[in-house]
């Protein structure tokens, strides 16, 4: 499978919220963080995802499931829902058990 399992932001997101470690991108070698399970996988930054269009470039509502970046399945969730991410968000954050019902 070509690609990498975690997309990551630049910096130390996930060694600061206790979410993850610190790697660096398997293309650029750029100092990015990764939460604990993608350890001893292959991880890329975001800017590298996008480049090789494997992370859509598109604003998600609510933001991904980590603070660190997103997982490849949740990429290719996005651009698979590329035209209804409002109605995607609600769906995934019910099923994470973020969304309270009133
Ligand atoms: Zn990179």
């Amino acid at each position: 499978m070509f690609g990498p399992e975690f997309f990551a932001l630049s910096g130390a997101h996930a060694v600061d919220s206790g979410e993850g470690f610190g790697c660096e991108c398997a293309i650029c070698r750029r100092a990015i963080s990764a939460p604990h399970r993608f350890q001893g996988r292959v991880v890329w930054c975001l800017y590298c995802g996008l480049e090789r269009g494997l992370v859509p470039p598109v604003e998600v509502p609510g933001g991904f499931e980590f603070t660190s970046g997103v997982t490849r399945e949740e990429a290719a969730s996005i651009t698979a829902n590329a035209t209804r991410l409002d109605e995607w968000a609600i769906e995934r954050d019910r099923a994470h058990g973020r969304l309270i019902e009133i």
